[in-house]
């Protein structure tokens, strides 16, 4: 069993420390917020007093924050992480940023001989407690390969992506689709519901049809048509429309950066802004369906 520093205890890192200590880690957890380290120590986690002190003897560092800059905050500068590590410690830094501020944290890494993998994960806050998360990884081979152990003991897909930054870019790609098909299945099936049909029926004819994708499978957004989803609970997330807005401005902000063009994805960041902007932003992002209606 491994020596983890875990940093970062909300509401995805909060459970993936807790799944750490459950398979038998030796877990040191650090958050700016008191009540959320004393969670995790109820459950057996050792509680440091700053990012620095919770790495003491550590093999694994892991950051599960809210953006690019907090990674940065937390890495870099003098009083950063990488001035400051005590032996060679991989580092997996788990939060949605964007993939240049990740090469730049790994490339700082890199200078002061520390491994380290951009490792983003995929699955909300339910995979997290249940351990089922889907890590995209970017960094080396060999780093990859250090942290699966770890990795697997809070998901059960681990997928190497390419070189540092690309498991970032994985994960924009995946979620800028997944609002193209959600934003899609909602037109849809609300276009079917305004000339008569019945969005049950729309729904089983679509499965069975060239139209079956994974928000009408798996997380149809009318309500009534599936019971255990958001669309069915008053949208409670799930994953929120404000993390979705996130990630759809990572994945234009590396759309201008590469000079791609992403019309449907960009349609779709434009809807998903425009329900955020109506105070919807914390409600699941299926309800975009609301936004057709
Ligand atoms: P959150 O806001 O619930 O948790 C982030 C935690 O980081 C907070 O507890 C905060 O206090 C802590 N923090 C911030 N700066 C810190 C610092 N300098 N030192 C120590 N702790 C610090 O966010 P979350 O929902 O857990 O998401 C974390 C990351 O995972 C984000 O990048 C998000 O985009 C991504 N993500 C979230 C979901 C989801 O469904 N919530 C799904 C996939 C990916």
């Amino acid at each position: 069993m491994a020596k983890v520093a875990f940093i970062g205890l909300g509401n995805m890192g909060g459970p993936m420390a807790a799944n750490l200590l459950k398979a038998g880690h030796e877990v040191t957890v650090f958050d700016l917020v008191s009540e959320l380290v004393q969670e995790l120590a109820e459950q057996g986690a050792k509680t440091a007093d700053s990012a620095l002190a919770a790495t003491a003897g550590a093999e694994f560092v892991m950051t599960m924050l809210p953006a690019g800059r907090h990674v940065e905050m937390v890495y870099l500068g003098d009083s950063g992480l990488l001035a400051c590590l005590e032996g060679s410690p991989l580092i997996i830094d788990s939060s949605t940023i964007d993939a240049q501020t990740a090469k730049k944290v790994a490339s700082a890494a890199s200078e002061q001989g520390l491994d380290m993998i951009d490792a983003p994960v995929s699955g909300g806050v339910a995979a997290a407690k249940a351990g089922t998360l889907s890590f995209m990884c970017g960094g080396t081979e060999k780093a990859f390969n250090r942290a699966k152990p770890v990795l697997a003991d809070m998901g059960k897909n681990l997928f190497h992506a390419g070189p540092a930054g690309a498991g970032q870019t994985a994960k924009i790609c995946n979620n800028m689709l997944l609002s193209v098909l959600m934003t899609g299945t909602a037109e849809a099936l609300q276009l079917g519901v305004d000339n008569g049909l019945d969005p049950k029926v729309l729904s089983n004819i679509m499965l069975a049809s060239s139209g079956k994708n994974w928000a009408l499978e798996m997380y149809n957004p009318y309500p009534g048509v599936m019971d255990t989803v958001p669309s069915s609970h008053q949208y409670q997330p799930g994953f929120m429309v404000d993390l979705m807005v996130k990630d759809l401005g990572l994945a234009m902000s590396a759309a201008l950066e590469s000079s791609s063009a992403v019309p449907m994805g960009s349609a779709a960041r434009n809807l998903y802004m425009a329900h955020k902007k109506k105070g919807h932003g914390r409600l699941d992002f299926s309800s975009i369906l609301q936004a057709l209606k």
